[in-house]
C-alpha cells in the first residue's frame, strides 16, 4: 500500500480545518447528530439545522422524550427522513440501555438503531479519541486516488481494502486528526475535480502521478433517476386544508402531504375528489408548478386549488387549520406549495 505522509496530512488539517459548530465541543452526542445530518447533505446546509437541533434537544434524553412529529418537523427540509426517525429510535434505545449515554465500544455502538460503520467509526474517533477509522465518500476518494486503486469501489473486495488501508495509516498519537484530516481533504481539496496544487499529499499521490485522479474512484453504474409527474389536489374548505400523513414504512412517512396522484392528466384530480373522496369541490385555480427531487426521484408537481363545500370525513386524511400548517412537517415539494399558497392568498392567516 502506498505510504501516506501522515505528519503532512495532520499539520495541513490543523492549519486548514473549517470552523464548524460540532467541532467546538465534540461530545459523543454532538458527533452522532452531526454525522447523521451530514450524510447526503452539504455542510453549509447542516450548520443551521445542527444549531437548532442542539438548542431544542441538547441531550439524548431530550431527544428520546420528544414526539416523533416534533423531531421530523425539526428535520424538515434536510430530506432522507429515515435518518430523523432513526435518531429518535436510537435516543430511546440509549435511554433504555445506557442511561442516555453513548457507549464507547464498536460492539455496543453498532446495536444503536441507524448507526452504520462510518458513524460508529466517527464517534469512536472524534468523540472517544480512539484509534478507529471512519470511511465516508471523502475518504474513499482520497485513498483510491492517492493509491491509484482502480477496483470498482462497490465491490466487497475494494471496500475491505479501503477500510484496511484507512485503519493501517492511523498513528498511535492523535489518530483522530488523521481520520478527520482525510475527510476534510476529500471535502475541500480532493473533490470531484481535485485541486492537487493545494494538496499536502500531492508529492506522493499515485493517482496524480498516473494522471488518473479525476477518473477515480471507479464506480459501477449509478442508479438511474426516475422522473415522476404528480397532480396535487390542494383542497380547502374555509380555513381548513385536506391533508394526509405519510404511512409508516413509506418513503415520506410522518410527513404531511396534500392528496396527489401520478399522471399528466389534470382531470384525474376531479375524479379523485368526486368519485374516491365523495367531495363536492369547485376548481379555483392552478398553482405554480413545483420541482422536487428526493432520493432517486425527480418529481414535477402540478398543484391545483379546490374549494370543498363541506368538510366531509375522508378516510386516511384530516382537515387541518391553515394556521397550523407551519407547525407540521411537510416534504420539501409540498412545503413549496404551501409557500406559493401563502403568496397567492395573503388574506388567509397561515
Ligand atoms: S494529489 Fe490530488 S488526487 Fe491526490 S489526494 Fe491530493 S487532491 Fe487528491
Amino acid at each position: 500500500m502506498q505510504k501516506l505522509p501522515v505528519p503532512l496530512l495532520k499539520s495541513w488539517f490543523v492549519n486548514s480545518r473549517r470552523d464548524l459548530p460540532w467541532r467546538k465541543n465534540p461530545t459523543p452526542y454532538a458527533v452522532w447528530i452531526s454525522e447523521v445530518m451530514l450524510q447526503q447533505t452539504q455542510v453549509a446546509v447542516v450548520i443551521a439545522y445542527f444549531e437548532r437541533w442542539m438548542l431544542r434537544f441538547p441531550t439524548v434524553m431530550d431527544l428520546a422524550q420528544a414526539s416523533l412529529e416534533e423531531v421530523v418537523k425539526l428535520w424538515e427540509g434536510l430530506g432522507y427522513y429515515s435518518r430523523a426517525r432513526s435518531l429518535h429510535r436510537g435516543a430511546q434505545y440509549l435511554l433504555q440501555h445506557h442511561g442516555g449515554n453513548l457507549p464507547s465500544t464498536p460492539g455496543e455502538l453498532e446495536k444503536i438503531p441507524g448507526l452504520g460503520p462510518y458513524t460508529v467509526g466517527a464517534i469512536l474517533s472524534f468523540a472517544f479519541r480512539k484509534k478507529a477509522a471512519a470511511v465516508d465518500g471523502n475518504v474513499v476518494r482520497v485513498l483510491t486516488r492517492f493509491a491509484a486503486m482502480e477496483e470498482d469501489v462497490a465491490s466487497s473486495k475494494a471496500k475491505k481494502w479501503i477500510w484496511d488501508y484507512a485503519q493501517s495509516i492511523l498513528p498511535e498519537e492523535e489518530p483522530w486528526l488523521v481520520v478527520e484530516g482525510l475527510i476534510e481533504l476529500g471535502a475541500t481539496v480532493c473533490t470531484r475535480q481535485p485541486k492537487c496544487f493545494a494538496c499536502p499529499l500531492s508529492a506522493n499521490c499515485l493517482g496524480l502521478k498516473k494522471g488518473i485522479s479525476d477518473l477515480l474512484p471507479m464506480k459501477s453504474k449509478k442508479v438511474p433517476i426516475t422522473n415522476l409527474t404528480r397532480q396535487v389536489a390542494v383542497v380547502k374548505s374555509g380555513e381548513f386544508y385536506l391533508l394526509r400523513k405519510g404511512k409508516k414504512g413509506k418513503l415520506m412517512a410522518d410527513l404531511y402531504e396534500f392528496p396527489y396522484l401520478e399522471g399528466e392528466d389534470r382531470s384525474l384530480v376531479h375524479d379523485l375528489l368526486a368519485n374516491t373522496f365523495k367531495l363536492s369541490a369547485a376548481f379555483i385555480e392552478e398553482l405554480p408548478t413545483v420541482q422536487h427531487s428526493f432520493t432517486r426521484y425527480r418529481a414535477t408537481l402540478y398543484p391545483s386549488l379546490w374549494e370543498a363545500s363541506k368538510r366531509h370525513e375522508v378516510e386516511g386524511y384530516e382537515w387541518i387549520r391553515a394556521s397550523d400548517l407551519d407547525q407540521l412537517p411537510f416534504s420539501a415539494g409540498h412545503r413549496k406549495i404551501i409557500n406559493s399558497l401563502k403568496s397567492h392568498h395573503a388574506h388567509i392567516t397561515y
